[in-house]
């Protein structure tokens, strides 16, 4: 471990966050998200680049627009914090490596999907497009998931959800593309685990916003994002997970 890397690798996550930031409020309204300036979504003023430093313009100016009052959305920090964090994982998990660079291609998505999903209930496919791609990246790598792991992995999960949502309804096709995609990333062993970890993170929340009276029974939850946080447990720890519990 070098802390000018572990430095180097946190900004970039942060400038990285605050890109996702612009295609999680740009994707779902249409905007083409490679041209023009960054702008309030308040207000639509211009924002200049002392506006948009990550993390700390949202402290400098105390969560608000400079030129309108508006508040900003703590989601726009988080974002970029999380994005750092994971890049700094990743750097600690696999180096300075292909592997960490196809990886933070897979994080970035994962992380702008769900939030996406969160606000719109949809899951656009490009992100699924890139996963896929990013795990058949992954095969130049040595030691990696075979190809026939991918290939199991790809239908592990996503087959029996079709099969599923074809007679009872309730699992969104954005979902199950999803576990298509980062069963080629992860291999049918980690995939599977995914799902399983996915599911009781999704139970345990609704069954929080249940007791919180936040959430009836028939309150729809977006499951885009519990799948991406359970990949992302799977890519830093999946290995040892299963480890542990085959030790048992
Ligand atoms: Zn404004």
């Amino acid at each position: 471990m070098n802390l000018i890397n572990v430095l180097y690798f946190a900004i970039a996550g942060l400038i990285t966050g605050s890109y996702l930031n612009v295609l999680i409020y740009r994707i779902p309204r249409g905007i083409p998200s490679s041209k023009g300036f960054s702008f309030c979504p308040a207000c639509g003023h211009r924002l200049s680049w002392a506006d948009l430093v990550p993390v700390l313009s949202y402290i400098v100016l105390r969560a608000r627009c400079r030129y309108c009052d508006a508040k900003i959305h703590p989601r726009y920090p988080a974002v970029e914090l999380l994005t750092g964090f994971c890049f700094i994982l990743l750097y600690l998990k696999f180096g300075i490596s292909a592997g960490t660079f196809i990886y933070a291609a897979v994080i970035s998505c994962l992380i702008t999907l769900s939030v996406i999903d969160f606000d719109n209930k949809i899951i656009p496919d490009r992100f699924n497009i890139i996963i896929g791609i990013c795990g058949l990246l992954l095969l130049t790598i040595p030691g990696g998931v075979s190809w026939y792991e991918m290939l199991i992995g790809m239908f592990a999960v996503s087959v029996p959800l079709l099969v599923i949502s074809f007679f009872t309804g309730g699992i969104g096709e954005g979902d199950v593309k999803l576990f298509a995609a980062c069963g080629l990333v992860l291999g049918w062993k980690l995939i599977l685990l995914s799902m399983f970890l996915a599911s009781v993170m999704a139970a345990i929340f609704g069954i929080a916003l249940m007791a919180a009276r936040k959430a009836g029974r028939k309150t729809e939850m977006p499951f885009g994002p519990f799948i991406a946080l359970a990949v992302m447990i799977c890519i830093f720890a999946g290995q040892n997970l299963l480890d542990i519990y085959l030790a048992f």
